[in-house]
C-alpha cells in the first residue's frame, strides 16, 4: 500500500506575474517578496511619476525580471498568469498635482489592465484604499460600508476613481468571469517612501532629521492607522493566493492621533525638535481604523509589525537617503 506521507507535495507551476506600479513604494517591496519565489517570473510596468527604478536597483538584469517603462492608460499586451494592479500615485500632494490624470490611471488604467486579464485569463489584483471610505460615519470601517465621499473634491480623482476602478473589476468578474481580487488599503510606511511625498510619517522622519518642526495638521486629534509595509505585502501576497474576491481590508488596526505620532517620532528619532500645529487641507478625514475580522477570518493575516519597532527601519533607510549619520 502506498505510504501517504511519501507523496511529494504538488510541484508549484511557473508563473508569471505582472506588477503595475511596481517601481512605487509598496510595489517594489512586493516585488522583492515575489522574486523570492524561484518558480516567479516578475515583469514590473511603471511611467516612474512617483516610482523609481532605484528602487529595483537589485533586480535589473535578473534573469527572472523585466522592468517595462509604460503607461497604464495605454493598452498593454504580455502575458501573465497574475497581474497586481497596483499603478497610481498614493500621497495627496502627487494625486492632487495632475488630477485628470489621477481619474485617467484609475479608471482608463483598470480597465487597461482589466482587458489584459480577460484576454490571457489572468487574475488580478486591485490595490484599493481606506479613501474609499471617506470621512467616514462608522468607526472602525467594515468592508460592507459603502463610505462618505465627496464626488467633487480636490480628493475624488482619487478616491472616487478607486470606487469606479472596484466598480470595474467587479462588472468584469460578473459579465467576463474574470477572477478578481481587491484590497482596501490603509495607511502604510516604511523604507522607500518618497522623502518629500508629503504623507505624515515621511514628513515627521525627514523633519525629525533635518531637526525642523514637526508639522501636525490641524486639529491634531485626527487619527490614522499605519501598517508597516512588510506586513501589507504579506497580506496582498496571501489575498492574492487565497480564494475570497474581497473587498478586504488590509491595515494596521493601531490608532494614533497625528498628536501622539510627532510624540512617538520625537521621542524616538529626535527630542530637541518641536511640534507646530499648521493649517490642514481640505476633506481631511477625521478618523481612520481599519476593521480587519475579515483579513484574519479569510486570509488568517494580521500586521505583526508594531509603529514603535517599524518606526526606526524607516529612520535607518531616511539617514542613508539623506545622509545624516546616527550621531547628528
Ligand atoms: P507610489 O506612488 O510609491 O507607487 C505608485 C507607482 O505607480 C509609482 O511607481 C508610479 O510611478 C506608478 N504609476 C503611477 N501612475 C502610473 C501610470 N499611469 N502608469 C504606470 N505607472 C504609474 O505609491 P504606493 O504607496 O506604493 O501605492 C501603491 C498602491 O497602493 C496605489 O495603488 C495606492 O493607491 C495604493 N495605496 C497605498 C497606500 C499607502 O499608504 N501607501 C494606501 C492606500 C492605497
Ligand atoms: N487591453 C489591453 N491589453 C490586452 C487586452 C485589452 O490593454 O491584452 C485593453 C484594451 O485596449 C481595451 C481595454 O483593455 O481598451 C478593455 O478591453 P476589453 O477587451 O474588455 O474591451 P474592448 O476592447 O472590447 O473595449
Ligand atoms: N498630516 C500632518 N502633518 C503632515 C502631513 C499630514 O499632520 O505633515 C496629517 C493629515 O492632516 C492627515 C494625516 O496626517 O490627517 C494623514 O495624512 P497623509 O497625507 O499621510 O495620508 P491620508 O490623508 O491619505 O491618510
Amino acid at each position: 500500500m502506498m505510504n501517504l506521507n511519501m507523496v511529494a507535495p504538488p510541484e508549484q507551476s511557473n508563473m508569471r506575474i505582472l506588477v503595475t506600479g511596481g517601481a512605487g513604494f509598496i510595489g517594489s517591496h512586493l516585488v522583492d517578496k515575489l522574486m523570492e519565489n524561484e518558480k516567479n517570473e516578475v515583469i514590473v510596468v511603471d511611467n516612474y511619476f512617483t516610482g523609481s527604478k532605484d528602487n529595483l536597483r537589485k533586480w535589473i538584469g535578473h534573469p527572472r525580471f523585466e522592468l517595462i517603462r509604460h503607461d497604464v492608460t495605454e493598452p498593454l499586451l504580455v502575458e501573465v498568469d497574475q497581474i497586481y494592479h497596483l499603478a497610481c500615485p498614493a500621497s495627496p500632494i502627487f494625486y492632487k498635482h495632475n488630477p485628470v490624470k489621477t481619474i485617467k490611471t484609475n479608471v482608463i488604467g483598470t480597465l487597461n489592465m482589466l482587458g489584459l486579464a480577460k484576454r490571457v485569463g489572468a487574475r488580478i489584483l486591485l490595490t484599493s484604499t481606506s479613501e474609499v471610505y471617506g470621512d467616514p460615519l462608522i468607526h472602525p470601517q467594515p468592508e460592507t460600508y459603502w463610505g462618505n465621499v465627496n464626488p467633487i473634491g480636490v480628493r475624488s480623482c482619487y478616491d472616487e476613481g478607486k470606487r469606479v476602478a472596484e466598480t470595474l473589476m467587479f462588472d468584469y468578474h460578473r459579465q467576463h468571469g474574470i477572477e478578481i481580487r481587491i484590497a482596501r488599503i490603509f495607511n502604510t510606511y516604511g523604507p522607500r517612501m518618497n522623502i518629500d511625498d508629503g504623507r505624515v510619517v515621511s514628513n515627521f522622519i525627514a523633519q525629525a532629521l533635518r531637526g525642523e518642526p514637526l508639522t501636525v495638521q490641524k486639529p491634531g486629534t485626527q487619527t490614522r492607522s499605519f501598517c508597516f509595509v512588510s506586513d501589507m505585502v504579506d497580506g496582498l501576497i496571501r489575498l492574492m493566493e487565497g480564494e475570497n474576491t474581497g473587498p478586504i481590508n488590509i491595515g494596521n488596526p493601531g490608532e494614533f492621533t497625528m498628536l501622539e505620532l510627532a510624540e512617538t517620532v520625537k521621542e524616538l528619532i529626535n527630542p530637541k525638535v518641536e511640534i507646530k500645529m499648521v493649517e490642514n487641507t481640505p476633506d481631511d478625514p477625521r478618523q481612520r481604523k481599519p476593521d480587519i475580522t475579515k483579513a484574519k477570518e479569510l486570509l488568517g493575516w494580521e500586521p505583526k509589525v508594531k509603529l514603535r519597532d517599524g518606526l526606526p527601519l524607516m529612520e535607518e533607510d531616511f539617514r542613508l537617503r539623506l545622509g545624516v549619520s546616527k550621531e547628528n
